[in-house]
């Protein structure tokens, strides 16, 4: 068993066995040699105070600035896998060459000078019943547990797509997107075919972002490029913009294929081969796979594949002090960068209340968005939902060029209110 496989069945069932004996059992057999790493506390033992992340993106670092603010003594710890974020929505700009990744990346040191933890490992397990989350660098002990992992690409659930990697280059994680830019910018003309995912999905408008941005960019290039959109929704996503984007595909003549679920990548002969059988043929793909979220939520009895929370307060339905938020949540909020960022704060609250803070109830969740349709223009689109999370107004509007100018604005701010600058 490989090590990333040991670590995904921490916390998994097996008969007959404690907690403790199952994570002690899977580790024996694949650490042989340094187990005792594994079983380490990662730092001593919790004041009672001790309020654990995982997952530093736009919701985990916004519950913890509002924590760090509603709880000044609380023991704040950040767990990431990587050194440091970068704005999941810069991606599609970086790769038609509109951004720099730079520009959209920041460190954590803006959370450490406030005093939370932020450590840079792996979580490969959770264990609800013993307060315990289970990382690379060892184990750690908590009073409350925020989950915030966000999306988990399933290519498993591609045909082809897990042993062949390189057969797909998409935004929706960033090696991906380094690897597309390289591809859009020695493409030499043909088919390029755009794989939307079933809903739901972040960045609902995405892909069509995508295409669109593609069309511009080959048109500017003098390169030929035919595209389609392969969609396995029967309506491009959000549905309150269907309509706008069906007239935008139609003016810039790309192809808009509903209900076409992709289901194997044939990257051998240039292939994607959908539910119904049909083949399409590409020259340059970019496809993305099933979002779901991280097997650990599964694994630890949390929910399947989401989170299963309340959606005003985030707080797990089978343990009390558990919260979940943004995109690994089981909520009816669009999974955005936005309202993540919103659900981390309003989450920040109730984890407070919970703790014996004295904090206010939040406002409900919104969320604001202005898709590309070129690099010169956006659409609108907001939606309100009710205290109880049922949609409430929704607004959506055209092309402007105004948008697009409150787009740039709408990201320096959410990074500056996340990051400081
Ligand atoms: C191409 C693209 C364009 C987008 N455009 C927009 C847009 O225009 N507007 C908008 O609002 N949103 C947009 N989004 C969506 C937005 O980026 C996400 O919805 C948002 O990042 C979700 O926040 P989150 O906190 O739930 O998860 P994330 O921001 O994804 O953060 C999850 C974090 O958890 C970490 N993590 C996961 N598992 C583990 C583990 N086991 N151990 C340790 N760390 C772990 C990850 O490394 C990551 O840092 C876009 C996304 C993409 C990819």
């Amino acid at each position: 068993m490989k090590r990333r496989d040991a670590l995904k069945t921490i916390g998994g069932t097996i008969a007959g066995l404690t907690v403790a004996e199952k994570f002690i059992g899977n580790t024996k057999e694949a650490f042989a040699d340094d187990k005792s790493k594994y079983h380490k506390e990662m730092l001593p033992a919790p004041g009672g105070k001790r309020v654990v992340i995982i997952g530093g993106g736009f919701s985990g670092v916004s519950f913890a600035n509002t924590l760090r603010e509603l709880a000044p003594d609380a023991e704040i710890i950040l767990l990431e896998r990587y050194p440091f974020f970068v704005s999941g929505p810069s991606h599609i700009d970086y790769s038609v060459g509109i951004k720099r990744l730079e520009d959209a990346t920041r460190s954590y040191y803006s959370l450490r000078e406030k005093g939370i933890k932020v450590i840079k490992t792996e979580v490969g397990g959770i264990l609800p019943e013993e307060n315990k989350v289970v990382a690379s660098k060892g184990s750690l002990t908590y009073n409350h547990l925020l989950i915030s992992t966000g999306i988990r690409m399933a290519d498993e659930e591609i045909l082809q797509l897990s042993e062949n990697p390189a057969y797909n280059a998409h935004t929706w994680e960033l090696e991906g997107t380094i690897e597309l830019r390289r591809r859009i910018e020695t493409f030499k003309g043909g088919k390029v075919v755009v794989s939307v995912p079933s809903a739901p999905f972040k960045c609902p408008p995405g892909p069509y972002e995508t295409a669109c941005l593609l069309d511009e960019f080959f048109k500017k290039k003098g390169v030929t490029a035919d595209i389609s959109v392969v969609d396995s929704n029967d309506k491009p996503q959000p549905p309150p913009l269907a309509q706008k984007w069906l007239t935008v595909f139609e003016k810039k003549n790309i192809k808009y294929m509903p209900n076409n679920k992709v289901v194997e990548i044939d990257g051998a002969n240039k292939q994607l081969v959908t539910d119904k059988g049909d083949k399409i043929t590409y020259d340059l793909v970019t496809l993305i796979p099933p979002n779901k979220a991280s097997t650990i939520i599964k694994e630890s009895g949390l929910g399947d594949p989401f989170v299963d929370v309340d959606p005003i307060t985030f707080k797990s339905k089978k343990f009390g002090n558990i919260f979940a938020t943004g995109d690994c949540a089981k909520v009816p909020y669009t999974k955005s960068a936005y309202t993540a960022m919103y659900q981390g704060k309003n989450a920040a609250y109730y984890a407070a209340i919970a703790m014996g803070y004295s904090a206010k109830e939040p406002a409900p969740i919104h969320n604001i968005c202005y898709p590309y349709t070129s690099a010169a223009e956006s659409m609108l689109i907001r939606v309100d939902w009710e205290k109880d999370g049922k949609v409430g107004k929704t607004a959506a509007d055209d092309p402007k060029t105004d948008y697009r100018d409150s787009r740039s604005a709408w990201e320096s701010t959410l990074l500056k209110s996340l990051f400081g600058s």
